[in-house]
């Protein structure tokens, strides 16, 4: 088993990475004690009930599959689920799912009387290299995502690499998206990785690394003032697509493989256009690039007329540069592919 230690300046924990480990869920968590599994109804149930079986006294909530279950509501009816099963302050939640699941019941943990332990296992891509580590946890309100939330550290995670297996192929390329992210800005050799090496072969040495990268920055930079920033790479012009697209269906991964496309160097841009060939993901636009630009706007990271754009020069580095909403319109706009 692989072990990475995270130590944030609130409180350590680790994550644990081994194909099987679910299985001894028993033994890395503390689950001897009152236990709310909460996960979703399109993660396989079987993953649940594992965890429920090495748990002393669990109760598994189910909420529906999809980004609407992280609202209010949600959190309201699993902490009275909480509250009729008596869970008190010693007790834990642990989340079995992606991060939907994870953001919501990580949520939960922080509020239900004040904080109780979390135990995350994240069962996507997605969320094994990204949602898991970090501390971010968050509900939808109003339509804006992630507006209410908190940092709120888990107690440990569970990454059991085998729970992909019954992972929708498009769901697995919207998490290596991210992989991809993080190697352009961070690590050369994760990028030759997944270009030259059969994905699927290389998958847990693909997770390993991203965390190790997700890992240095948010131990640098816990509440992403600084370098946090790097982990929004690609994701300007792709949060801006993801919010054009909202009827139309682009994924996460797959919104922000088009927005790496504008801010890399040509060398660059060329090898990740390969890249996101060979693993699937899209690399051009069709859609209303205009009506994507509108959205650049209403950037959470914008500081006045500008935004914080990180550009990748070189594989491995980056450079974060303020630039103004017009110039950035202006690069995509000359950038993009159709
Ligand atoms: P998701 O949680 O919606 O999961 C995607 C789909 O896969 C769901 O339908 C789910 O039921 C299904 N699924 C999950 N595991 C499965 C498995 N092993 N086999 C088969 N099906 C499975 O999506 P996601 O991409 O994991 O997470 C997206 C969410 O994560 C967003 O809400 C986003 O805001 C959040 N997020 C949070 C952070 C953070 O730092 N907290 C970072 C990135 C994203
Ligand atoms: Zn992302």
């Amino acid at each position: 088993m692989k072990v990475i230690s995270l130590n944030p300046q609130s409180r350590g924990y680790d994550i644990n990475i081994e194909r099987g480990a679910i299985d001894r869920a028993g033994e890395i968590f503390n689950l001897d004690r009152k236990v709310m599994i909460v996960t979703d109804d399109g993660v396989p149930r079987g993953y649940a009930e594992r965890v429920k079986s090495q748990c002393k006294d669990a109760t598994i909530f189910t909420v529906p599959m999809g980004e609407e279950s992280k609202s209010l509501g949600m959190v309201e009816r699993i902490c009275r689920a909480m509250l009729e099963f008596e869970m008190t302050r010693s007790d834990c939640v642990v989340a079995v799912g992606g991060g939907v699941v994870g953001d919501l019941a990580g949520f939960v943990a922080s509020a239900y009387m004040r904080g109780v332990d979390f135990y995350n296992i994240p069962t996507t891509l997605l969320s094994q290299v990204d949602s898991s580590i970090g501390g971010k946890t968050a509900v939808n309100l109003g339509g804006v995502k992630n507006i209410v939330g908190a940092f709120y550290q888990p107690s440990g995670v569970i990454i059991d690499p085998s729970l992909l297996s019954t992972l929708p192929e498009r769901q697995l390329k919207n998490g290596l998206a991210e992989a991809i992210k993080m190697s352009l800005t961070s690590d050369e050799a994760l990028f030759e990785i997944i270009e030259n090496e059969g994905i699927k072969e290389h998958l847990d040495e693909i997770i390993y690394r991203s965390l190790l990268i997700k890992k240095a920055v948010v131990e640098s930079d816990e509440r992403e003032s600084g370098v946090r920033k790097i982990l929004n790479f690609g994701h300007t012009l792709g949060h801006a697509i993801e919010a054009a697209e909202e009827l139309g269906g682009l994924y996460h991964g797959e919104c922000v493989a088009i927005g790496m496309t504008v801010v890399c160097a040509n060398e660059v841009k060329a090898r990740l256009i390969e890249i996101l060939k060979k693993v699937g993901l899209p690399y051009g636009y069709a859609g209303d690039i205009d009506a994507a630009i509108g959205f650049l706007a209403s950037d959470k990271k914008r500081a006045g007329d500008k935004i914080d754009v990180v550009y990748v020069d070189e594989i491995g580095n980056y450079r974060i540069e303020k630039t103004s909403i017009e110039d950035f319109a202006q690069i995509i706009r000359k950038e993009i592919e159709k």
